[in-house]
């Protein structure tokens, strides 16, 4: 070994889920939206006057961060965006876990989470979901360096009733608690309200699945004027211009077309619904998601050979083998017809198995 691999900061990175390039696949595997982008994000990107882009842009993200200030009834000073809620994220575990003491999130959770801790060197423990895959508040009651976890928890898609986080939040007026609202537009209960209430709440939210904008990276997070600002300070110590102009110009389309945004959440709820009937048919059993995405565990099938039976029909659903997830498959709601071909697959399948 080099003298010089002893000074090299060695981190075993998050594995994003695969994204496969085939024209006949169905993709249920990264939780996207099956659904467009509204009409507005794509007229806007017709338009784009490519010269503009010599310039460097807003590094505020002022007009991004006045459409969310707007859409979510907040002030400005409120509002903080990022390059996809994994960047506004990363910026929170830097800016505020930042204790000796161990920062709390589930054991089962978002595998980003023990990824930036190991990069920024927090501590962390994580306390086990309960047998029903709930996450149980009590655990969140004692001293740490912080609390981030998502509501619904991905990958169960579980919601946490607010009283909860609100019982949380007041076992907890020392440190920053966040909650990761990445699939809140699908059913659950938004926390935002409370940042009037708690200072140190932060609600985090993307535009990559409720507003079918994975491919183009926003993410915000919102609360207290002072962590905002403290959030700020950091990201300005690190790269000032993370939003750049065709994400500004398409996520203020995104979040302005409200109609598109109710529509396209409902129908997605809809197919999820039923889903959730086809599923039990075939034998599966889950928690009730609130998410766009279903956890499902079959009676008798190993989930590692249905998820390869899938894949063989260009079938993309996600697999996390370790551990007390190992025998579930993480299933992305589609369009109906997606939904369909999919659960056809499985009826043969499953009849000849
Ligand atoms: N939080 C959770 C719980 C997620 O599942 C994801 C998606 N991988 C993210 C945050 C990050 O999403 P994005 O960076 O696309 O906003």
């Amino acid at each position: 070994m080099k003298a010089w691999e002893n000074n090299i900061r060695k981190v075993t990175p998050y594995t994003p889920g695969e994204q496969p390039n085939q024209p006949d696949m169905i993709k249920l595997n990264t939780n996207e939206n099956p659904y467009p982008p509204a009409p507005g994000v794509q007229r806007v990107l017709r338009e784009m006057n490519g010269e503009l882009l010599r310039l460097y842009p807003d590094p505020a993200a002022g007009v991004l961060v006045k459409a969310i200030a707007d859409r979510y009834h907040l002030g400005e000073d409120q509002v903080f965006v990022g390059v996809g809620s994994d960047d506004v994220l990363a910026m929170c575990f830097l800016t505020f876990f930042n204790s000796k003491k161990p920062i709390l999130f589930p054991d089962i959770t978002y595998s980003f989470y023990d990824v930036w801790a190991e990069l920024f060197r927090i501590p962390y423990e994580r306390p086990p979901l309960d047998e029903g895959f709930h996450i149980r508040k009590e655990d969140y009651f004692r001293e740490n360096g912080g609390v981030v976890f998502p509501n619904p928890n991905a990958p169960t898609g579980v919601e946490m009733p607010l009283e909860d986080i609100e019982d949380i939040l007041k076992a907890n007026p020392d440190v920053i608690v966040i909650v990761d609202e990445a699939y809140v537009d699908f059913g659950a209960c938004s926390a935002l309200p409370l940042i009037e209430k708690y200072e140190n709440l932060l609600v985090v939210q993307t535009f990559s699945k409720s507003r079918s904008l994975a491919g183009m990276r926003i993410g915000f997070a919102c609360g207290n004027p002072v962590l905002i600002k403290y959030l700020n300070d950091v990201k300005y110590s690190f790269n000032s211009y993370t939003m750049d102009r065709t994400a500004l110009a398409a996520g203020v389309e995104a979040i302005k077309d409200e109609a598109y945004f109710q529509e396209t959440c409902s129908k997605i709820m809809e197919t999820r619904e039923r889903a959730k009937g086809e599923l039990k048919k075939l034998g599966f059993s889950f928690q009730d998601s609130k998410s766009n995405f279903i956890f499902a565990e079959h009676e008798s099938c190993p989930a590692a050979e249905l998820f390869q039976a899938l894949r063989e029909q260009h079938i993309y659903v996600r697999y996390f083998p370790k551990g007390r997830t190992g025998n579930h498959l993480r299933i992305t709601i589609g369009t109906p017809r997606e939904m369909e071909a999919f659960f056809a697959f499985l009826r043969k399948y499953l009849k000849k198995n």
